[in-house]
C-alpha cells in the first residue's frame, strides 16, 4: 500500500512556536517534509539562507509571481512570503506530506487550489505568553512585535478556518499531536479506499 502524500498547512501567530514544533515532527517522521518559503524579509542573526528561508530582494520576489513559481504568496508586516511550487509538487507526487508554515491569506489560497490540504492552526497558551516568547526571541524590534501581537488578534478571528487548533505550552507534546494529526489524515478511508477496493 501506498499513501497519497498530503499537503498540511500549519498557521498561527509569529512567535507561536511553529518553527519549534515543525522541526521536531520533521526529525521524528521519514514520511514528512518542510517546504522552506521565499520572503523578502532581512534575514534574523541565527537564520541561514536555504534553511529557514530563501531570502530574496523585492524584484526577485515579483519576478517569481510573475513566473507562477509560487504555490502562494502574501504580504505579512511589510514583506512578502510565498511558497515555491516545484518543491511542493516534486514531494507530494513522492508520496511526501509536506508542511507549509504559512500565515491566513496563503491558507485560504492553498484552500481554493487544493481543498483536501490540512489545516491546522497553532497558538501560544496566552497573548502574555506570545509576548513572552517573541520578546525572548530577541528578534524583533519592539515596534515589530507590537505589529506582530495586532496581526495575531486578527488571525484568532478567523481560526475557525482551520481543521485542527494546537496549544502550544509544551513543544514535545504539540510535536506529538502535530504528528498524531498527520497519521490520523492518513489513515482517512478517503486516502486509502481506492487500493483497498483494488485488492
Ligand atoms: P514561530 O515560528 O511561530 O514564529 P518560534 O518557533 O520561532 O515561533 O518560537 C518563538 C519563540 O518561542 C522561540 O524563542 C522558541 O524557542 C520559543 N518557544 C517555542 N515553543 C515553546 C514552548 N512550548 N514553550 C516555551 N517557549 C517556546
Ligand atoms: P516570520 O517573519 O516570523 O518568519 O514569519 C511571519 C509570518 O509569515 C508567519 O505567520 C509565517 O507563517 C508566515 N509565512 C512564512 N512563510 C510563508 C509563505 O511562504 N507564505 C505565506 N503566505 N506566509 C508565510
Amino acid at each position: 500500500m501506498s499513501d497519497k502524500g498530503r499537503l498540511i498547512v500549519l498557521s498561527g501567530p509569529s512567535g507561536a512556536g511553529k518553527s519549534t514544533v515543525v522541526f521536531k515532527a520533521v526529525e521524528d517522521r521519514k514520511d514528512v517534509c518542510f517546504s522552506i518559503s521565499v520572503t523578502t524579509r532581512k534575514p534574523r542573526p541565527n537564520e541561514v539562507d536555504g534553511r529557514e528561508y530563501f531570502f530574496v530582494e523585492p524584484d526577485r520576489f515579483k519576478e517569481m509571481v510573475a513566473n507562477d513559481e509560487l504555490l502562494e504568496h502574501a504580504e505579512y508586516v511589510a514583506n512578502s512570503y510565498g511558497t515555491p511550487r516545484a518543491y511542493v509538487e516534486k514531494q507530494l507526487e513522492a508520496g511526501m506530506n509536506v508542511l507549509l508554515d504559512i500565515e491566513i491569506q496563503g491558507a485560504r489560497q492553498i484552500h481554493e487550489k487544493m481543498p483536501d490540504a490540512v489545516k491546522i492552526f497553532i497558538v501560544p497558551p496566552s497573548m502574555e505568553e506570545l509576548k513572552r516568547r517573541l520578546e525572548g526571541r530577541g528578534t524583533d524590534t519592539s515596534r515589530a512585535i507590537e505589529a506582530r501581537l495586532i496581526r495575531a488578534r486578527q488571525e484568532y478571528a478567523e481560526a475557525d478556518f482551520y481543521d485542527y487548533i494546537i496549544v502550544n505550552d509544551d513543544a514535545d507534546r504539540a510535536a506529538q499531536e502535530l504528528s498524531a494529526i498527520i497519521t490520523a489524515e492518513r489513515c482517512r478511508a478517503s486516502n486509502r479506499i481506492q487500493w483497498l477496493k483494488n485488492l
